[in-house]
């Protein structure tokens, strides 16, 4: 098909890494015109949590429409919406003791980060927040000021202001607590950084490389927060919604952020949706200040609601997240053993896992094999250096098996070609079974 080099943008992007024309989809798989099958490792960027076509919302979404349920309301109130917010209420906020306001934004990521940026801004009536080295939050200007690839930054065609970027965990290295320096920067009031508004934070970095903050590191930006009477914003549209092991990706951590994010897999089948949760006492919006024609989909709010009911009304679904996720992480520590350290490393938390392959060209090599032999899996970092694995966490024991075993061999020839690796040592895969 030509068409998509005559008219579509030269913006394209995961279509230059996957250039298959796809037709079809199911749970884990992607299917080709050619009627060829992917195992999909990218889940939409995360937003496929519950894999393609998930049977048990599709169902609830035919449904509704058959009804002639409304798709598109504004943000009327609707029978769908608040269905949705009873069991978004009564499932994950009540037994998480959680006091939260639901302010629907616009249906993108990038929208709930603008809306939490500029509520704080106005609560707090300063400018400056402040954001991490490789963080990401989304392509708007006051999202990308907060973004870290300059690749994104680049095309912004004006300055990117109101942002302070400091080192997040990890940045100088193994045992320095970049919070102390942050603690430093807030209490000298010749530093030169303007007292921010709030602190936004990813806690396991998506785009910037699967790199996942301590929770000791977490709790002390949170001390920072308080202490130096900053909002502390969370922005869980990645790491949320179960990828790391439980709903928010700070639970048990002893974080009570002021507003979070979240997008991404909240509709649960794939439909754009996205939140910000407000303390109450936060919640200080006037009526429309924040306005989208786009905040009423009622079709996510019924998936939404549905994958909740199915999923997060007990333990075990987070049970399987965590020992699939433990399964990625060893056998991530095999392929590391293997190939050699200073090769390969590893990051992650749950099924937020990622292979750091160091070399952006080498990561590129190893994933365009990869996609070859029927795989669909990306990379993230500010070189592209790291293999993340984002499969649905719905995909059965044996797909991640089977898809690990062709991300290795996919490594196996290409650190082959590159003399990384000795043809001459036994290769076999492990044959592990996902257990807890
Ligand atoms: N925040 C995070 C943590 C993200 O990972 C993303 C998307 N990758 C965004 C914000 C922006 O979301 P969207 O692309 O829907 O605007």
């Amino acid at each position: 098909m030509k068409i998509f080099e005559e008219i579509e943008s030269e913006v394209q992007s995961y279509a230059r890494s996957f250039p298959r024309i796809f037709n079809k989809a199911q749970g884990e798989y992607l299917y080709d015109l050619e009627g060829n099958q992917y195992l999909d490792f990218l889940a939409g960027a995360g937003t496929l949590n519950y894999g393609h076509n998930n049977p048990i919302l599709k169902k609830s979404l035919l449904d509704y429409i058959e009804a002639d349920g409304i798709t598109h309301g504004l943000d009327l109130h609707t029978k769908a919406k608040g269905e949705f917010l009873t069991t978004f209420n009564e499932k994950i906020l009540k037994p998480r003791k959680m006091d939260y306001m639901v302010q629907f934004t616009g249906p993108t990521g990038a929208n709930a980060v603008e809306a939490a940026m500029k509520l704080a801004r106005t609560i707090k009536k300063r400018p400056n927040i402040i954001n991490f080295t490789n963080g990401y939050h989304g392509v708007t200007l006051g999202a990308l000021a907060a973004t870290g690839n300059v690749h994104h930054r680049a095309a912004a065609g004006t300055p990117l202001t109101g942002i302070s970027t400091l080192p997040y965990d990890g940045y100088l290295g193994d045992g320095i607590d970049t919070t102390a320096y942050l603690d430093k920067v807030l209490t000298d009031s010749s530093s030169g950084i303007d007292h921010p508004a709030a602190i936004i934070v990813e806690t396991v970095q998506g785009e910037g490389g699967i790199t996942a903050a301590s929770i000791s590191w977490l709790q002390n930006i949170q001390k920072v927060c308080r202490k130096h009477d900053l909002l502390l914003i969370i922005d869980d549209i990645q790491a949320g919604c179960g990828r790391t092991g439980s709903f928010f990706s700070f639970e048990k951590m002893d974080i009570e952020p002021d507003m979070i994010t979240l997008s991404k897999s909240l509709s649960g089948y794939g439909l754009p949706f996205a939140v910000v949760l407000i303390k109450p006492e936060h919640d200080i919006w006037k009526p429309g200040e924040h306005n989208g024609t786009f905040r009423g989909n009622n079709l996510a709010f019924v998936t939404a609601k549905k994958t909740i009911d199915h999923y997060w009304s007990d333990e075990l679904f987070s049970n399987e997240v965590r020992k699939k996720g433990a399964y990625i992480y060893n056998r991530i520590q095999k392929i590391i053993t293997r190939y050699g350290e200073g090769n390969f490393s590893s990051r992650g938390r749950g099924m937020f896992q990622g292979l750091n392959c160091v070399d952006g060209e080498l990561a590129n090599k190893i994933t365009k094999l990869a996609f070859k032999k029927g795989l669909m899996i990306e990379t993230s970092g500010a070189d592209d250096h790291v293999i993340k694995f984002l499969c649905p966490l719905t995909i059965s024991d044996q797909n991640l098996k089977n898809g690990i075993d062709i991300l290795e061999d996919a490594i196996k020839t290409i650190c082959i070609e590159k003399n990384i690796f000795d043809e001459e040592v036994d290769y076999f895969h492990e044959d592990y079974e996902v257990k807890s």
